[in-house]
């Protein structure tokens, strides 16, 4: 049975599920989970993301981090932790910029964190050689050096809840069945589910909440920091920005369970005040424009235009992708972590 099939039967036998609930499913179903069983990223894929955009994007996570490790002292072991690496190609470009501070090199252990097995297996292939650890997810990753923490849309896969303003006030937006026996959404009231009229006017991510939490309690207690780019708001937004991509072409969430990648935008404010609460001192939240425009972006283009000078045209054009306010710059958000154990701040803030 298809994923659609069994969620649709389980859905007649026991109600309609939260939308966090379809989330996961669609994404982790160890049986037809998007992210379980049939990822693809890329210009051929499903979606494509900043590191496959262009090199530059790695590199310049990989400087920051290196600033990082400055400012905690040059510690001779810490631990280099990606979130969600997807085919591996961010780290290899972090690790290459790297190779500017060798004892930065070697003192990083690398951990990446992911639940795919079939990625896992692209990041083997991809990363071999630079001896890797993986775990399933933060918690199994040692705590007992500093870490610096990457990770490029893995917030935007945490799953989300919905709540749907209908004649009756708000209601949750749950996941159910409509009479022709197709998925459908409902909301939920005194009475039972009816079919979902209103729109949604609130959003919220328990997962990313837990989340933000862990990341601030990690930081508490283990010097370091995290770095966490994402698509998403800066402010409390209304609206329904559950989203599932194919082919690079957007799709209703319901339509493809596990064949789509679907995510939700990040609620950053959310986010950073979980870490907050959990004990991190956070940084002002910057678009993904501002962010590498500090690292350097530029500079670095130019000079990678004039040793590849028949792909100046190119490296532009990945600039601009990355960078404009038409394209990449400003829907991504960057929001820094930090451990209140590294004073002074290791960057302007
Ligand atoms: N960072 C990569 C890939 C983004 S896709 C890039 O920018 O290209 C999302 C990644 O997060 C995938 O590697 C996916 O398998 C992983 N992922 C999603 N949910 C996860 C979870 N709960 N725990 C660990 N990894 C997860």
């Amino acid at each position: 049975m298809s994923l659609r099939e069994r969620l649709i039967a389980e859905i007649v036998e026991r109600g309609p599920i939260r939308v966090s609930d379809y989330m996961d499913r669609c994404l982790h179903d160890p049986a037809d989970g998007y992210y379980a069983r049939r990822p693809d990223l890329g210009s051929q894929g499903d979606f494509i993301t900043a590191p496959l955009v262009s090199q530059i994007f790695g590199e310049m996570l990989g400087l920051w981090a290196i600033t990082i490790w400055d400012g905690l002292g040059r510690p001779a072991r810490f631990r280099l932790v990606e979130l969600g690496p997807g085919d591996g190609t961010m780290m290899s470009d972090v690790l290459r910029a790297g190779r500017a501070a060798p004892t930065f090199l070697a003192a990083a252990e690398v951990w990446l964190v992911e639940t795919s097995t079939p990625l896992q297996a692209k990041q083997a292939a991809r990363l071999a050689g630079t001896g890797v650890n993986w775990a399933k997810n933060l918690g199994e990753v040692p705590t007992n050096a500093p870490v610096i923490i990457l990770a490029n849309e893995f917030l935007d896969c945490l799953p989300i809840d919905q709540w749907v303003a209908d004649a009756g006030g708000l209601r949750e937006r749950c996941v159910g069945v409509d009479a022709s026996g197709k998925l459908a959404f409902v909301s939920r009231n005194a009475n039972g589910y009816s079919a979902s009229s209103g729109g949604v006017v609130e959003e919220r991510s328990a997962a990313l909440e837990a989340f933000g939490e862990g990341i601030g309690e990690l930081l508490a207690g283990t010097p370091g920091a995290g770095l966490f780019i994402d698509y998403g708001r800066d402010r409390k937004g209304p609206g329904d920005t559950l989203q599932a991509l194919r082919g690079h072409q957007k799709e209703s969430p319901l339509a493809s369970p596990g064949h789509a990648d679907l995510t939700a935008h990040v609620d950053f404010p959310a986010f950073m005040a979980a870490a907050k609460r959990g004990g991190a001192d956070i940084a002002p939240l910057l678009t993904q424009a501002e962010f590498l425009r500090r690292m350097g972006i530029e500079v670095r283009a130019s000079a990678l235009a004039r040793t590849n000078p028949a792909k100046s045209d190119l490296i532009t054009r990945q600039l601009e992708r990355l960078t404009s306010a038409a394209q990449m710059g400003e829907l991504f958000k960057v929001a820094r972590v930090y451990s209140p154990l590294l004073a002074p701040p290791p960057e302007p803030r």
